[in-house]
């Protein structure tokens, strides 16, 4: 099979619902969309090498489920609406049986949130996905360039920057499912859990479901967000270190995937795509309604707070040891 049909057949997808606002999509040189008049781009982009950032005998519906929704979360932890990708595929040959799969699971996931693949690169070497989402956002560059002042008001961009003394700490969902899944999937026999966790963990690991509609929904009450992906300590930290602030996290509050598991696993496990962030005081009146929403698919639950101090600390004052996922170790 050649390099454009295989384009033709498998990446070039039949849009259920197409987008209006894509005016030259896959088949020319590049592809051009349509903004919404004020709104601001918001891009992520992420890549999955095989045997580093999943199993090398991963269901391939699951690898490209993986690819688009690690970049999903990356957008929802910004407040943002996704709203094109592009995919940019390495693979070792042309195995069609493998690459129906795999688009199967990206374009299942790309309809949910109704993202259209507008473009991408096709290319042969070792097993390396790609991708690239683009999402909006209302804001224009004024109040982009007033962010971080107090007279802002919303709507305003979710950063990991803005957490503020005072701000009370959340999380989505359940953590430690991707160390779990990984876990259960590497080594089936090995797991002291029951089998109801370990099923929900391993679905979790390899379908994660990114908090799209909790992330714009939470646009304008929360001050700071950040989605989960390299353990929840190490990214709570990162959201510290970028706001200059510190937190005293409750760690027998932190809802655990396996409550009487490992904690450290799962607190530095990463891979769980949940969204943690921080609310001011004034706004926690605004959490209610959206905790009993069955349209964001999950919960979330109060785990601390954030101190001027900038300490990470523990409900018993005990300093709090990070060992997240890191690139080059
Ligand atoms: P060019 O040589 O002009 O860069 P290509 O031959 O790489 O174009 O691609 C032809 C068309 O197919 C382009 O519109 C490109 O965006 C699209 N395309 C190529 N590979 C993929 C892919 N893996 N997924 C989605 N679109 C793709
Ligand atoms: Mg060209």
């Amino acid at each position: 099979m050649r390099e454009f049909d295989l384009i033709n057949q498998y990446f070039k997808l039949p849009d259920q619902a197409p987008r209006a606002d894509v005016i030259v999509g896959i088949g020319d040189d590049a592809a051009i969309t349509a903004p919404q008049p004020g709104n601001l781009l918001v891009t992520a982009i992420d890549t999955l090498v095989a045997g580093r950032h999943f199993p090398e005998d991963a269901p391939a519906d699951s690898v490209g489920h993986k690819a688009l929704a690690v970049n999903l979360s990356d957008l929802a932890a910004m407040g943002a609406e996704p709203c094109w990708a592009t995919l940019a595929i390495t693979l070792p040959e042309i195995n069609e049986p493998w690459i129906a799969q795999f688009m199967h699971g990206f374009s299942q996931l790309a309809q949910q949130h109704r993202i259209t693949l507008i473009g991408g690169d096709t290319t042969q070497g070792p097993l390396t996905i790609t991708v690239q989402v683009t999402g909006q956002m209302a804001g224009d560059r004024i109040t982009h360039t007033t962010i971080n002042s107090p007279n802002t008001t919303p709507p305003k961009a979710l950063t990991r920057h803005d957490a503020q003394p005072g701000d009370q700490l959340y999380v989505s969902g359940q953590i430690g499912n991707g160390a779990l899944g990984l876990r259960q999937y590497m080594s089936p026999s090995s797991t002291p859990t029951t089998d109801r966790i370990t099923h929900v963990a391993k679905q979790a690991f390899l379908y994660p479901q990114p908090r799209v509609a909790l992330g714009q929904a939470l646009n304008g009450i929360a001050n700071a967000c950040i989605d989960v992906s390299d353990g929840l300590l190490a990214d709570i930290e990162h959201m510290l270190a970028a706001s200059q602030v510190g937190a005293c996290v409750d760690l027998s509050a932190v809802p655990y995937a396996d409550p009487a598991g490992d904690q450290s696993l799962q607190l530095n496990g990463g891979d769980d795509y949940e969204l943690c962030f921080t609310v001011p005081t004034c706004h926690i009146a605004k959490l209610t309604p959206l905790l009993t929403n069955d349209r964001f698919g999950t919960t979330f639950t109060h785990i601390g707070t954030i101190t001027a101090a900038p300490t990470f600390i523990d409900q018993h004052n005990q300093p709090i040891q990070t060992a997240g996922y890191q690139h080059f170790t």
